[in-house]
């Protein structure tokens, strides 16, 4: 069995961990000069830049009392001059070396930035997901907070009565009196601006006295900007805490028990949309927050609306909330404050798992099966993942909610790993919406366009009575391919081979995959051709359509091109809540976590657009999306009802999603991935190798594999391989890729095998060739 949900990571208990973990990164180090094993205190460090390390160096004695696993260090490595940064992740006092070790030039930290528990957290992560700990260390703790953004280094300076007796001062010039009699009145340490403003005088005489050794000085750090700490809560809400139901009572009595036994669960709130989840966690919060503990709150970052923050910072005294459009300076205040203890809730998208509570009593992820979670670049680490872990080593308890939980939380409680709270029920009484399934196929004369005739129909009385529509299209720009009719030739990146995508706004044809722009093509580069083809339908096309179609209705578009600047995605919302908007048209943007009683209608435009592509997962995704957006309505008094358009009404996962039927989803899908023993059945590991040069690639490629191949066999662990081959996306960013599935019923055997086989794989660097390794892989593109 294997999964988040297997408790191998890092116990509090075990002191030897971190020595025990850094063996696996073995490397040899530098043949320092050889000596007779002596006693000597030792640091063994980590570096985010290659070498990693981890390599062991000697604590200067002055060093010994302040420095921790978790300190930051500057050191001598290699040839560098400066010294290089580095995170100290173990100490040993009465070490032996048989070498003769450099010194540490310098702590660089007065305090660690992490704490012991979060350093076993950052080994644990390196080991599991194979990233260097130094890179693990960055991600854990933000560049803001290493660099101590917004805060300024200052001087304060003091006087003391026993220097400057009443006959010194008497002695003094009339400038340096003044500074001395405001500093000896003064009960508390002044900076020279403060003075010279009250003296009025400029800062030499200040300084001059400083040299005479009649006053002392200090230098601190400050926090000079960044401090906001609350943002809009004006979302129209009036603060309500409502009467629990009976299913809402029952599953915070198990949570609170669970927290007070202090030990590690990992429990599943299955709700279905609408059933109040948000209140039970604010609750169980309540709870803890009496007995002086703090929680996370994980959510997708697009959830991160003023609707879900007003609802906690209207019940919480000191709230952090944590988005990507902070400031280095905000960023950094924040993480002062929830190390400093203050802070009872943290609300953050994945990153914010690693918050430094330091009285941490649960962890909390909401929608916990969004692909959000998954960090895509190293240390590629899943929170879901981390958050067991970290809460693992702590002995608290771990909470996932979602309506629509990830096939891996749900199969985990059924094999006993996790266990599962249900509120089968929505709030108050209220429906599940109805959902009806239009088929696309069969042609009708009327239908041109997007809109099928159903849903124009209740898209026209939804306006009639004055209520709300979401229309849901997961595919952003205008067309998405772009294609000449007389040679068939599509226009594509010349940097990954994927067809661009069309942008009406500045007639721009555009990849989604990189960076590359151009403007969009009056005529066919290939045959010169005059009339080249727009096909494939994108938001923005939608939104012609749409205002077309409904002249008189007040549309709005949200998807990643209309929300780039800060707050848009709050002023879209505000506007939707306020009625300002009749139709809200978007990518899976709008179907996240949206609560507004005036939608009576979903649309979903395409349905099949994710459930054909070369993954697992694809049904998986398709149900989560459908579902999600359906529970968009039906939220009031007034009902709501959804129009699925599809191509595949027969398909198992629009079919259980037009029922609202998770349970019997997940049960059929995880009998159709036992048959490949697909996760959550076995593990799966991706490798990914790219270079500059296509053979050379290949060549790579099968080498790397091969090795995997070998070590399997050596280690005789059962593990399936496939590839390599080139992914979907064949070429990215021009560099042509392979990749490689690796499955096995276990994590460990997996993850060794990799380990093994990588550990002296070195790639000549003429051949520009690199490769990934990622652990749990949720994109198979
Ligand atoms: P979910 O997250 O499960 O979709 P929410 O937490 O958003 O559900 O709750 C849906 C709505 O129901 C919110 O407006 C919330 O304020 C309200 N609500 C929650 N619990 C109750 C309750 N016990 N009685 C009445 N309304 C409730
Ligand atoms: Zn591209």
């Amino acid at each position: 069995m294997t999964h988040d949900f297997d408790h191998d990571p890092p116990h509090r208990n075990r002191g030897d961990d971190a020595s025990r973990q850094v063996d696996l990164f073995d490397k040899s180090p530098p043949p320092w000069e050889l000596v007779a094993a002596e006693e000597t205190a030792i640091a063994r460090v980590v570096f985010s830049q290659s070498p990693h390390g981890p390599y062991d160096y000697a604590i200067p004695d002055a060093m010994r009392s302040h420095i921790q696993p978790g300190s930051r260090v500057r050191v001598p490595l290699g040839r560098r001059r400066g010294g290089t940064m580095g995170w100290c992740i173990h100490v040993d006092m009465a070490g032996k070396s048989r070498h003769k070790l450099r010194e540490i030039s310098e702590l660089l930290d007065e305090e660690p930035l992490c704490d012991p528990a979060l350093v076993r957290l950052v080994l644990w992560i390196a080991h599991y997901y194979q990233a260097p700990a130094g890179q693990v260390f960055d991600t854990l703790i933000p560049s803001s907070v290493r660099s101590s953004a917004g805060t300024k280094q200052k001087t304060y300076f003091r006087a003391d009565p026993k220097d400057l007796t009443e006959e010194i001062v008497a002695g003094l010039s009339p400038k340096q009196q003044a500074v001395a009699r405001i500093l000896l009145a003064a009960n508390a340490p002044m900076t020279a601006a403060q003075i010279s403003i009250q003296v009025g005088c400029t800062e030499d005489p200040i300084r001059r006295l400083h040299k005479k050794g009649l006053l002392s000085s200090e230098r601190r750090r400050e926090q000079n900007s960044g401090m906001t700490t609350r943002w809009q809560i004006n979302d129209g809400e009036a603060e309500k805490t409502h009467h629990l139901t009976d299913s809402q009572s029952d599953a915070l009595k198990q949570i609170n028990q669970a927290v007070e036994s202090e030990k590690t669960k990992v429990m599943l709130l299955h709700g279905v949309t609408g059933s109040g989840k948000t209140e039970v966690y604010i609750r169980a919060i309540e709870h803890l927050v009496k007995f002086g503990r703090g929680a996370i709150v994980l959510v997708p970052e697009i959830s991160l609306t003023p609707q879900t923050r007003g609802r906690f910072e209207r019940r919480f005294d000191s709230v952090a909330v944590l988005h990507s459009q902070m400031t280095p300076a905000e960023r950094h205040f924040q993480w002062q404050r929830i190390r400093s203890g203050e802070v009872q809730v943290v609300i953050g998208p994945r990153s914010a798992v690693f918050a430094p509570l330091p009285k941490l009593g649960l962890i909390i992820i909401d929608e916990e099966h969004d692909g959000s979670f998954k960090q895509d670049t190293q240390p590629r680490y899943h929170a879901r993942k981390v958050a067991i872990a970290r809460a693992n080593s702590l002995g608290i308890p771990v909470l996932l909610g979602s309506a629509t939980p990830s096939l891996e939380s749900w199969h985990a409680t059924r094999t006993g790993h996790a266990e599962r709270l249900s509120l089968p029920d929505r709030v108050r009484d209220r429906a599940m919406p109805d959902v009806q399934l239009v088929d696309m196929r069969i042609k009708d004369d009327r239908t041109v366009g997007a809109i099928s005739r159903p849903l124009h129909q209740a898209v026209q009385e939804t306006i009639h009575e004055k209520g709300q529509c979401i229309l849901l299209l997961n595919r952003r720009g205008f067309a998405t391919t772009i294609q000449c009719p007389s040679c068939g030739h599509v226009v594509a990146c010349p940097d990954c081979d994927m067809p661009l995508t069309h942008h009406r706004d500045g007639g721009k044809a555009m990849c989604h995959y990189c960076d590359f722009c151009i403007a969009t093509p009056p005529w066919c580069p290939a045959c010169r051709f005059d009339g080249i083809r727009y096909g494939g339908l994108g938001t923005q096309k939608l939104e012609v359509e749409v205002k077309a179609r409904f002249p008189n209705a007040n549309v709005a578009r949200m998807d990643s091109d209309t929300m780039r600047r800060p707050g848009s995605h709050q002023k879209v919302l505000s506007a939707f809540r306020s009625g300002k908007i009749d139709i809200l048209l978007g990518t899976q943007m709008i179907a996240k976590g949206l609560d507004f009683p005036n939608v009576l209608l979903v649309g979903v435009i395409n349905a099949d657009s994710a459930l054909h592509f070369p993954d697992f997962r694809a049904a998986e995704r398709t149900f989560q999306l459908v579902t999600q957006v359906a529970g968009r309505t039906g939220r009031g008094d007034r009902g709501g009802r959804v129009i699925v358009q599809t191509y595949s009404p027969e398909h198992p996962a629009i079919q259980a999603a037009s029922r609202h039927d998770y349970i019997g989803f997940a049960e059929d899908e995880l009998i159709n991935r036992k048959k490949y023993n697909y996760p959550p059945w076995g593990s799966v590991a991706r490798i990914i190798i790219r270079g500059t040069e296509e053979e050379t690639t290949e060549r790579i490629a099968e080498e790397l594999v091969g090795r995997i191949e070998a070590t399997r066999d050596l280690l005789k662990h059962e593990i399936r391989i496939l590839g390599p081959a080139p992914p979907p996306i064949a070429r990215l960013r021009g560099k042509f890729r392979f990749h490689a599935l690796l499955q096995c019923p276990e994590s460990g055997p997996l993850g060794e095998t990799i380990r093994r086989a990588c550990q002296d794989f070195r790639i000549p660097e003429k051949d520009d060739v690199q490769y990934v390794v990622d652990i749990d892989p949720m994109d198979m593109l």
